[in-house]
């Protein structure tokens, strides 16, 4: 079976203004760099609004629609503007998700990767932040704990920043384990080792600006891996930033492309040891056109060669 590759062309309409890093060419230079790859391609639904409802309450959802501009742009905050093709890019994103889950659960393909914007781990109960609208990954959990009957799933998000929207929506929920590593100080500010959740299933895991390669694996193998395990989760979510990457411009860490096969292959081979090598995987940051496009392949090659 093939690792799954879901994405739609409407994502590419979510339009931010002139010299946003979020912008439509992160997503071009990302399906050109995984154009021959040998992928089951699927084409991402709308979400339902009973998908976002997991997460979010109807007021945030009404105030997404409410905000999306006829034409020109919407600022949202210092940070995020939608464009008129905004709420079908943020209901696909979200709809990817969802449906990713539904193809691994179903056995339909072994593990998948989202192609998605706007990104979502930023995105809190209430608020759109930090480029993000809905809380992608966090949806997918749910999706999977409440519409599946799942009873452990866990998020890695080895992001640059923060997974705070996805730990605020997972806060209070015990099936679900929240891993994230994150660059400190950074933005939102986010993520010290003290914030552990409402039943102890949050780990900040932060690292200093200039963290390589080898001091990253150091802390995955420490203190991330072990808690995985130990979680025994039936499907691994994992929040895919690559704004750790050296070349980044919106940080300071300093991972190699070899450091996200790394990872990838690492959490596949823990997927394999705890959940049938069940994994789905959803696109958050990552900056520099090049090193984006690399490192999504480098992470969508190490799924392949796990669904062998
Ligand atoms: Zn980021």
């Amino acid at each position: 079976m093939k690792t799954g590759l879901l994405t739609h062309a409407d994502c590419l309409n979510h339009v931010t203004p002139e010299g946003h890093p979020e912008r439509v060419a992160r997503l071009e230079h990302i399906l050109h760099a995984l154009e021959d790859l040998d992928l089951q391609r699927v084409t991402a639904p709308l979400a339902a609004d009973d998908d976002l409802l997991r997460v979010h309450p109807q007021n945030h959802i009404s105030d997404i629609l409410d905000q999306r501009p006829s034409d020109g742009f919407k600022q949202i905050d210092g940070d995020t503007f939608m464009s008129p093709g905004s709420v079908d890019a943020a209901y696909r994103a979200a709809g990817a998700v969802v449906r990713a889950v539904d193809l691994v659960l179903g056995g339909e393909a072994p593990n998948a990767f989202c192609a998605i914007r706007p990104p979502g781990h930023h995105a809190e109960t209430e608020t759109a932040m930090g480029f993000c609208l809905f809380g992608n990954a966090a949806l997918a959990a749910k999706h999977a704990l409440d519409h599946h009957g799942l009873n452990r799933v866990a998020v890695v998000d080895f992001d640059v920043h923060h997974g705070n929207g996805t730990q605020d929506l997972l806060w209070d929920e015990k099936r679900a384990l929240v891993i994230t590593s994150q660059q400190m100080p950074l933005w939102p500010g986010s993520g010290r080792t003290d914030e552990t959740g409402a039943y102890e299933t949050v780990l900040n895991i932060p690292l200093a600006p200039g963290t390589g390669g080898a001091e990253m694996r150091a802390a995955y193998k420490a203190q991330a891996f072990p808690r995985l395990r130990a979680f025994k989760p039936e499907l691994i979510i994992v929040s895919a930033g690559f704004d750790a990457h050296q070349d980044d411009p919106l940080a300071n860490l300093n991972w190699s492309t070899g450091d996200f096969a790394w990872i990838t292959a690492e959490l596949c081979k823990i997927a394999d040891e705890v959940c049938d090598g069940r994994i789905v995987s959803t696109l958050e940051g990552g900056y520099d056109l090049n090193a984006l496009a690399e490192a999504t392949r480098a992470h969508v090659e190490e799924l392949m060669k796990a669904a062998q």
